[in-house]
């Protein structure tokens, strides 16, 4: 079993031809609510690829929770573990214009799991055969969880995403760290190739189309991405989690795990959205042959 524990958050799209000034109001061209959060996209990513997967997370008590939920359910994802907390589930508020964007987070319900709720999930947890998370939750939660795998010898990939919440504490305790280039550098400043020699086969950068990056105790190894005609981006780091983490709990070696991971995540690339794009195993397995 995969454990994702992670945010579901509602995105809330709206597209406009201006983005508006302090205290104007423009009319904007079209409104879509998309299922989002980083935790159910990768959670979203691992399903379709075959994985057996659970989430450990909140959603609000509102019509967008019953809504998360059910999207989450119908991708086979297991929900006992997701809670219904008083108030709003998480919302990401995304304004697009002419290719540019204006985003605002509002982590709601996500915010209020506790870290007792993951010593509750321990029996799930110690379980599983790995356990993927990323930054949109408390930063104590995400410690508690990396705590307690350590604890039961269980893997554990972080997508540190945002990477304003990272701490080194965190990087003691997750087996594998996923950063994109941006977030590698934020964490390990400029010459974060040298951070890659330090965590062999447990670090890895996601470098775009270009693929991932990372150091397997004698050499610096590049695993290429697959060239494709980009059309929306959004949702590949997600694609690349979950994939990683179905391909890592097959026990694949390392650098095919991230082969298999740049295959999913190119495939998600060549269709607009996150989950949208996110491709099932058959898919990955002919673009990889
Ligand atoms: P995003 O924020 O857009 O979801 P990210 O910034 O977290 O992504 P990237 O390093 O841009 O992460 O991309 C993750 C993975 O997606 C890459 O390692 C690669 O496998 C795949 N990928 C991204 N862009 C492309 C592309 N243009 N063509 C092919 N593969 C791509």
């Amino acid at each position: 079993m995969i454990t994702v524990v992670g945010s579901i958050n509602m995105d809330l799209v709206v597209s406009t031809d201006i983005f508006p000034k302090q205290g104007e109001t423009v009319l904007g061209n079209l409104y879509t609510t998309v299922p989002g959060g980083k935790g159910a996209n990768q959670a979203v990513a691992a399903a379709r690829l075959g994985g057996e997967v659970q989430m450990v997370g909140a959603v609000g008590l509102d019509a967008f929770g019953e809504e998360l939920l059910a999207g989450l359910k119908a991708e086979n994802i297991q929900l006992d573990a997701v809670k219904r907390k008083e108030g709003a589930s998480g919302i990401a508020n995304i304004l697009l214009s002419e290719g540019d964007n204006r985003i605002i987070v509002v982590p709601g319900a996500n915010h209020k799991v506790m870290p007792e709720e993951i010593d509750a999930s321990k029996d799930q947890l110690s379980t599983s055969s790995i356990v993927i998370m990323q930054l949109e939750m408390p930063i104590p939660v995400i410690q508690r969880t990396l705590e307690l795998c350590h604890e039961n010898g269980v893997p554990t990939i972080l997508n540190p995403a945002p990477a304003s919440g990272f701490n080194r504490e965190l990087l003691k305790y997750c087996t594998y760290l996923t950063p994109n280039e941006t977030e590698a550098e934020e964490i390990f400043g400029e010459d974060w190739l040298q951070a890659l020699e330090q965590y062999p086969n447990r670090l890895v950068v996601t470098l775009g189309g270009k693929g991932a990056q990372f150091y397997d105790g004698e050499k610096l190894v590049t695993v290429k991405g697959f060239p494709t005609k980009a059309v929306d981006t959004t949702g590949a780091g997600d694609t690349f989690n979950g994939a990683l983490g179905v391909a890592l709990s097959e026990k694949m070696p390392f650098a095919e795990a991230v082969r298999f991971a740049n295959a999913a995540a190119s495939l998600s690339v060549e269709k607009f959205g996150a989950q949208g794009g996110m491709p099932t195993r058959e898919a990955v397995m002919n673009r990889m042959e």
